[in-house]
């Protein structure tokens, strides 16, 4: 069931000066964060009245209803408003991508980024994982990868299961360096098998947390 939870009305809100409400888009179930786009007082009725994510475009001066000509609509789940009343959260359901460049997220060209003293930590899983995912969608020659892939499921599960072997010698070698290498080959091919399964480290994430 549909509830608005507040009694917070449009005119309690803190419009920017065009008279527009700002709207962050995050998927509900990955949190990635996907756009961001404004809405005006029609396209936010519109929007808790059919559940499709409405937006007003302001190159358009008109209502939008996101997915209206590419199909990929956003089904919302939840709407937060900030602690300012000035910006509005949309939690939702994306069907295919949000951006109209065809990446599911608008916020796809990183130009900045801290240096962690180049430690290496956890993340570098995940920048793996997306090197793997980037191989997939734009193949490259000489690719070790994208031979995996093109080699098909079979290969690369053939793959996991002989690194998964090579880790249980490696630990009973007395060679202490060698599970290392063992350890960080079965978590690429998995990693490739995650991609082509579609399983993202988010859900393992979850999933473990799930388990504490
Ligand atoms: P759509 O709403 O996905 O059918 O796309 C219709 C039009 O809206 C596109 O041609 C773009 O001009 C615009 N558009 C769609 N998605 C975005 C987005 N994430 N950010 C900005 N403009 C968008
Ligand atoms: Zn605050
Ligand atoms: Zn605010
Ligand atoms: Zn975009």
């Amino acid at each position: 069931m549909n509830v608005i939870k507040s009694s917070l009305s449009w005119c309690d809100l803190k419009l920017n000066s065009d008279g527009l409400l700002p709207v962050i888009v995050q998927d509900y179930k990955t949190m990635d964060v996907l756009m961001m786009a404004y809405m005006n007082e029609e396209a936010f009725n519109t929007t808790v009245k059919t559940g499709k994510m409405t937006y007003y475009s302001r190159s358009r001066q008109n209502l939008w209803i996101k997915g209206e000509t590419s199909g990929h609509y956003q089904y919302v789940r939840s709407l937060s408003i900030d602690c300012d009343n000035d910006t509005l959260l949309a939690k939702v359901v994306q069907i295919g991508a949000a951006c109209h460049t065809g990446n599911k997220s608008c916020f796809y060209n990183e130009i900045y980024k801290a240096n962690k003293d180049n430690k290496a930590s956890n993340e570098v899983l995940e920048k793996v994982y997306d090197v793997i995912l980037n191989r997939k969608k734009h193949p490259r020659e000489g690719s070790y990868t994208n031979y995996l892939f093109d080699k098909g499921i079979d290969k690369i599960l053939k793959k996991v299961g002989e690194e998964c072997t090579e880790i249980v010698i490696a630990a009973k070698n007395p060679d202490s360096e060698e599970i290392k290498y063992e350890i960080s080959d079965f978590l690429y091919h998995t990693m490739v098998l995650m991609v082509e399964k579609g399983v993202s480290w988010n859900e393992i994430y979850e999933e473990l947390a799930r388990r504490e």
